[in-house]
């Protein structure tokens, strides 16, 4: 054998970055040797998930031998009674990233091209290039004509061409936590060319709360090449579980559903989802305490005289003024685990998710001690 495994594999997988997730709080732990560190890495609900959620975990554990019922039946019912579409609409995902996937393995392939904005969320190149598929990656604004880092949909349009077949929108963008406008983002899916896949990733979508922010559950019906992804990741406090899913219409879920692993979502997964669906109070209540800790860490940085990206989610980038993998890892020193975002283009910045007010103090006076050393 004169070739090395990693010129053996598949192009796009040779030159592949893997996904960098938030440094997990036992790592932590361990190499740092500190006690009750606080982890605001991930985006991840500080309250957890609703009560209802443990008992329908508790009530799976009979099934555990069994395959989970790989079509989600049950979620799926209640998914699209409270959205208000049809069933055979939704796609489950191991994660709404399994979903995303989906996509790329159901529609891109190495002559064709993604389309999507720089400082996007992540998981856009890694699926674009793993199939081996070419990224068009359109310039965000640079504040002149909007804010800066948010997704620039003229740029994005004029970077679809005749390869095209998919544009990712996150809507809310993660890391920068811009958002587009109902007429905005309107505007754009009706100038997309329909033999392109219009992907509007609303992660998370339950925090925003801006009377022009688009719902576009209601345009799914007149647009064959629009789907929307969700998440129970976030605002529902399940991201352990992994489960998320697709919105768009019949013809296009079958498209995804032929190349879904048969069994992508577990049944405590499954189970868990629909609980959480049931308990309104919880996520409303998980989403005042955003409000409140995001409130709480706009206030704290503008008394350290710091720099942010407004943000409409549970999160937020901050401009450090200078390298900012440094001072990730001095907050990593004094207990307190962020995210660099140098791998976004954004080098000079961290985002900080919102956690409880103790842990958003914690972060605020160890950003502050690092900023003033
Ligand atoms: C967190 C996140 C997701 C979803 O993650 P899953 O846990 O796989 O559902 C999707 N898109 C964006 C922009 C995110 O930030």
């Amino acid at each position: 054998m004169n070739q090395t495994i990693q010129e053996l594999a598949a192009p796009g997988v040779q030159a592949l970055r893997p996904y960098a997730p938030g440094k997990p709080l036992a790592e932590l732990e361990r190499e740092y040797g500190v006690a009750n560190a606080v982890k605001l890495a991930s985006n991840e609900n500080p309250l957890g998930p609703s009560p209802k959620v443990l008992e329908a975990l508790q009530a799976q554990f009979q099934d555990l031998a069994r395959y989970p019922d790989g079509n989600g039946f049950g979620l799926k019912a209640a998914l699209a009674h409270r959205l208000g579409v049809a069933a055979q609409t939704i796609t489950l995902g191991n994660g709404s990233n399994d979903v995303l996937e989906l996509v790329a393995r159901a529609f891109l392939t190495p002559g064709r091209s993604a389309v999507f904005s720089a400082h996007a969320f992540a998981v856009y190149p890694i699926v674009t290039q793993a199939i081996g598929a070419r990224a068009n990656v359109a310039a965000a604004h640079d504040g002149s004509r909007g804010p800066k880092f948010a997704h620039d949909l003229d740029a994005m349009l004029a970077a679809i061409d005749a390869d095209t077949r998919v544009v990712f929108i996150a809507n809310p963008n993660n890391p920068t936590g811009t958002w587009l406008t109902e007429r905005e983002l309107r505007g754009f899916v009706e100038r997309v060319p329909g033999e392109v896949i219009v992907v509007i990733d609303e992660a998370y979508f339950e925090y925003v709360n801006q009377p022009d922010y688009p719902d576009t559950m209601q345009w799914v019906a007149a647009f064959p090449n629009l789907l929307v992804t969700r998440t129970f990741s976030k605002a529902y406090g399940l991201a352990s579980l992994r489960v998320g899913y697709g919105v768009s219409q019949a013809a296009l879920a079958d498209m995804l559903n032929r190349v879904r692993q048969p069994f992508n979502v577990n049944s405590f997964a499954l189970a868990a989802a629909q609980a959480a669906l049931q308990d309104e109070a919880h996520l409303a209540a998980g989403v005042r305490a955003n409000r409140q800790g995001m409130q709480q860490l706009v206030d704290g940085l503008r008394a350290l005289r710091l720099d942010f990206i407004t943000s409409v989610g549970n999160f937020l980038a901050v401009d450090v003024g200078r390298e900012a993998g440094q001072v990730y890892e001095q907050l990593l020193r004094q207990g307190v685990i962020v995210r660099p975002v140098e791998n976004y283009g954004m080098p000079g910045y961290l985002r900080i998710s919102v956690g409880l007010e103790h842990e958003n103090r914690r972060a605020l006076e160890a950003l502050g001690q690092v900023l003033s050393a």
